[in-house]
């Protein structure tokens, strides 16, 4: 498996580490030909303004709607959710966004007090024992779409995780923890893409 991960800004790295530990190639996109021959693509969490403007610059934006139209699994962490999202509440003026995923999400959605927490999740699409998440001003998604899946609640019932087809996106950061649950259910969806 040849994964992809956007490494415009944010945890990049980290989302490398973990792939590797489970033996796929990665590789950092920079350049719209990085996305030859890629099994799947992951963009980071970080700054969504910042991810957008950087990847815009590089000529990238296009390309990577391209990728996930044509099928090829697309994983949005954090502000790689909000990139993905068909809508955000609170855009910036000019931020650009793929608008892949049928969502509407709401950036740092959990407001200053909670800037960050960490939660224990129950995912049944990775099994039985809960997942610990690790949240970083993180946005919420407020409306899910008809042909939208969600894979993960917060305990008031926030959505925090979803699948539509070959897209996932997290509003937490699975590549922060030692579980890589996350990164097998992405790397089975890129075994099984086309
Ligand atoms: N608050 C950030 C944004 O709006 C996302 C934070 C994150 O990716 N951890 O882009």
């Amino acid at each position: 498996m040849r994964i992809g991960v956007l490494a415009a800004q944010g945890a990049f790295i980290e989302h490398e580490k973990m792939l590797r530990r489970l033996e796929a190639e990665t590789v950092e996109v920079r350049l719209p030909e990085h996305l030859e021959g890629l099994d799947g693509l992951i963009i980071p969490g970080g700054e969504s303004t910042t991810i957008g403007k950087v990847a815009s610059e590089w000529g990238l934006m296009e390309p990577m709607r391209a990728f996930a139209e044509s099928g090829c699994p697309l994983w949005g962490t954090c502000a790689g959710m909000i990139l993905m999202a068909k809508k955000v509440g609170d855009r910036m003026p000019d931020q650009p966004l793929l608008e892949l995923m049928d969502v509407t999400v709401r950036r740092n959605a959990f407001g200053r007090q909670v800037d960050s927490f960490e939660a224990n999740l129950d995912v049944p699409a990775l099994g039985d024992s809960l997942f610990h998440a690790v949240f970083i001003r993180a946005p919420l998604i407020e409306r899910v779409g008809e042909r939208v899946e969600t894979l993960a609640q917060l305990e008031d019932g926030t959505v925090v995780a979803v699948r539509q087809g070959n897209l996932l996106a997290t509003a937490f950061h699975p590549e922060l923890t030692e579980d890589d649950r996350f990164h097998r259910y992405f790397l089975g969806l890129a075994e099984s893409s086309p």
